[in-house]
């Protein structure tokens, strides 16, 4: 995804990470409650530090023609697994999955699995993979738990046994990496601190039992943008808070189920019953 850097400019609020609802409804919330267009920059910058007290945030960024300081009323982060605005507010610490993605050749068709697709015998560290046909190719991703060792080992592994199952796949052409929020409990989802609000996986909305966290990021972005743009600074962060009030009740939701997907009795049982009453059980997890 792209990397949107937006601040205020003589300060009304500043975004560190990705843009969806501020840029889609800027022109609307301009009109209506006067704030400033924030400057767009896009790239090289990255957060040094912040600070915020009763006046406003005080960010420091890295940027490729050297440091830049910006003062807004408010901040967001939207900044991922690996939140730096969430590490500098000091809050409900989170850990992430190792993944791996791998592009493989394909020669002929296979079914669009996406699913956690779990095997026996990886040991473990391992959580699920998935299959996604793309075009003439294959993306053949592993989610491991956090600190797996020699995950590359792992993934190699997880790629002979789904050869052996779909011939189709061939050769490796590519592989890539990456971290995944790793939820566990419902104090991991924080929407913010004082001025700062958090969105999307920084914040730790996504879900829990199936990785997925696209449409958190993209609703959680636009009730944080709504929030600064609907409410005086100093409330917005519990403005914002009410309106994901939802979503956090959702990922409670998927939490409760997580232990038994993840049991060794809850994966036996998964194996062996039809993949179609499967699916229906685990639909909306
Ligand atoms: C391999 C893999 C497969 C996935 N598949 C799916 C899927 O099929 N469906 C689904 O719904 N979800 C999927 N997800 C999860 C989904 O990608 C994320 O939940 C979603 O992208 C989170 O959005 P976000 O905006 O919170 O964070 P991100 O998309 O991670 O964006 C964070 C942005 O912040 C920037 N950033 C980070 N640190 C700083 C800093 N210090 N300063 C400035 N900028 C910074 C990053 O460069 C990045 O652009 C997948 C995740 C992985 C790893």
């Amino acid at each position: 995804m792209l990397l949107h850097l937006l601040f205020g400019n003589g300060g009304e609020f500043c975004l560190l990470g990705e843009v969806y609802a501020a840029q889609h409804e800027e022109g609307q919330y301009e009109k209506k409650n006067k704030i400033t267009r924030p400057d767009a920059k896009s790239g090289s910058c990255a957060l040094e530090s912040f600070a915020q007290d009763a006046d406003g945030v005080f960010v420091e960024l890295k940027c490729a023609d050297g440091p830049m300081a910006v003062s807004c009323n408010n901040l967001i982060g939207a900044d991922g697994a690996r939140s730096a605005v969430r590490r500098g507010l000091g809050i409900g610490a989170v850990t992430t999955y190792v993944t791996l993605q791998d592009y493989v050749e394909l020669d002929g068709e296979i079914e669009p699995f996406f699913d956690c697709v779990y095997m026996r015998g990886i040991g473990d560290e391992f959580a699920y993979a998935y299959v996604v046909p793309k075009g003439d190719r294959v993306a053949i991703g592993s989610v491991f738990y956090p600190k797996t060792k020699r995950p590359y080992e792992k993934q190699e592994q997880v790629i002979s046994l789904l050869r052996e199952a779909m011939p189709q796949l061939g050769r490796s052409t590519k592989r890539e990496a990456a971290a995944a929020l790793y939820i566990r409990a419902s104090a991991d989802t924080v929407p913010g601190l004082g001025r700062v609000l958090l969105a999307g996986e920084a914040g730790g909305f996504m879900s829990p039992t199936s990785g997925e966290g696209i449409s958190y990021a993209l609703e959680t972005g636009f009730q944080a943008g709504l929030a600064v743009a609907e409410n005086a600074p100093d409330t917005a962060l519990a403005a914002y808070r009410t309106a994901t009030k939802d979503l956090h009740r959702d990922i409670r939701r998927r939490l409760r189920w997580l232990p038994v997907m993840e049991s060794p009795v809850g994966k036996y049982v998964a194996g062996m019953v039809p993949p179609s009453l499967v699916d229906r059980v685990t639909q909306g997890l």
